[in-house]
This record gives structure tokens, sequence and C-alpha cells, in this order.
């Protein structure tokens, strides 16, 4: 079986998330490493939660796999993946979490920026604006992830950003997310070890679980 033969499935984002992605397209330049923070956040939150699984569960996908969150920068390609061993997404949890906004933060977030246009730049940086706030750095996203469950296999979860994404099934036995970042001409600063570093530290330095940063060509 090929997957990669399927014609990938369209699907539209729900209005306040296009209004959200809007909003962020025209954020300022000196917010936009905070997307570093959310999906580092986002990955310790799923790796917490798989922790919480295993507990009481032993039918999980790949028991003994280390939980850990895996950075790496590839500055010729001037993409960004960032994979956790967390809990994984099944594909209704793909189009349900990155499709829609169930989170508060974010919800806060639209209706201050509603009640105040001028300050939208100032206010990103105190909201989790969570996981689109990647797009703040991202010409296309690519998520791939495996569910805990057993049952579940990998989909693949794309968009740049615009009105809609594309969802597909994927091949990826480890339990997991993947983002693929493919990053904005203008943002390939984030492609570079020792910037990511930097951010990390700044932003991640609570987080209970290794974050290894690899080296480019390693
Ligand atoms: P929040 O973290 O506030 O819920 P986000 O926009 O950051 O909002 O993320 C939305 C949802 O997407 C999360 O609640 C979670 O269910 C899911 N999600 C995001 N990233 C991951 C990940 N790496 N692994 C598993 N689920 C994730
Ligand atoms: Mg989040």
């Amino acid at each position: 079986m090929t997957d990669t033969t399927l014609t990938p499935e369209s699907l539209e984002y729900r209005t306040e998330v296009k209004q959200l992605l809007d909003i962020l397209a025209h954020s300022l330049y000196t917010d936009r490493e905070i997307f570093l923070r959310e999906l580092i956040s986002n990955a310790s939150d799923a790796l917490h939660r798989v922790q919480f699984e295993m507990l009481t569960n032993a039918n999980v996908v790949d028991p003994d796999r280390e939980l850990a969150i895996w950075i790496r920068p590839d500055p010729q390609a001037k993409t960004l993946t960032i994979t956790d061993s967390g809990i994984g997404m099944n594909r209704d949890e793909l189009v349900e979490n990155l499709g829609t906004i169930a989170h508060s933060g974010a919800r806060a977030f639209l209706q201050n920026a509603n009640a105040d246009k001028q300050a939208l730049a100032e206010i990103i940086g105190q909201f989790g604006v969570g996981f689109y706030s990647v797009f703040m750095v991202a010409q296309e996203v690519t998520v791939t992830s495996r569910s805990y469950r057993p049952e579940d296999r990998a989909w693949r979860w794309r968009s740049r950003g615009d009105s809609s994404f594309t969802l597909e099934p994927a091949d990826q036995e480890e339990r997991g997310t993947t983002i693929e970042i493919r990053l904005k001409e203008d943002a390939t600063e984030f492609a570079q070890t020792w910037r990511l570093e930097q951010i990390i530290k700044k932003h991640s330095d609570y987080v209970s679980f290794p974050i290894y940063l690899i080296q480019p060509g390693s």
C-alpha cells in the first residue's frame, strides 16, 4: 500500500482560527520567537499526558521510548523540526485540536485583540496563543502524529496558515508528534542553533523532560 498516491483531504479552519491566523501573520517581528515556547509547551503537555496514561494502561504504543523532545534545525533547507514522544494525536484529534480553538488562552487573546487593534503585537507575548503562533515564522507546517493507542495509525496534517489544512494517512510507527516548519524567508534565524539555544533558555527552562537540540548534519 502506498499512502503517498492518495490525494490529501482538504478541510477549512473554523472562523475564529482564520481570525487568529490573520492577526498572527501581521504581528511584530520581535514577538515571533514565542512560537518555540508554545510548541515546546505542547510537547511537554503531551509527554506528561502519556506518562500519566502509562501509570494505569499497559497497552500503549512504544512503552519504553524515552520521554523527550528533539529539536532539529536545518539551515540549508530552512526548516526546523520538533519531535516529541508524547501522547500523539489520531485523525479526529488533529482536526479537533489543530482546526478549531478549544482552549482559553487563544480565545482571551482574540477578545483582547478585537478590543484594541493597536495593541495586537504587544499582547501576543502575554497570551499563550498556542500552536497557531507557529505561523508567525512558517510558510508551511507539517504535523505527523501517531497516537498512543495501538489501534490508531499515523496521520499527517499540513497547512500554509491560510484558510485550510490537509489530512492524509502517514507511515510512522513510533508514538508521538513531529512538527516540521518550513521557515519564511525572513525567519531563517530560527534554523540557527545559537538562536534556538537562546530562546529555549529564555522561555522553556522550566520543562521537566530532556530537550535535545540536534546539531545540523548529525
Ligand atoms: P493549548 O496548549 O492551550 O491547549 P494549543 O493551540 O497550544 O492550545 O494546542 C491545541 C491542542 O493541540 C492541545 O491542547 C493538544 O490537544 C493538541 N496538541 C498540540 N501539540 C501537540 C503535541 N505535540 N502532542 C499532542 N497534542 C498536541
Ligand atoms: Mg499550548
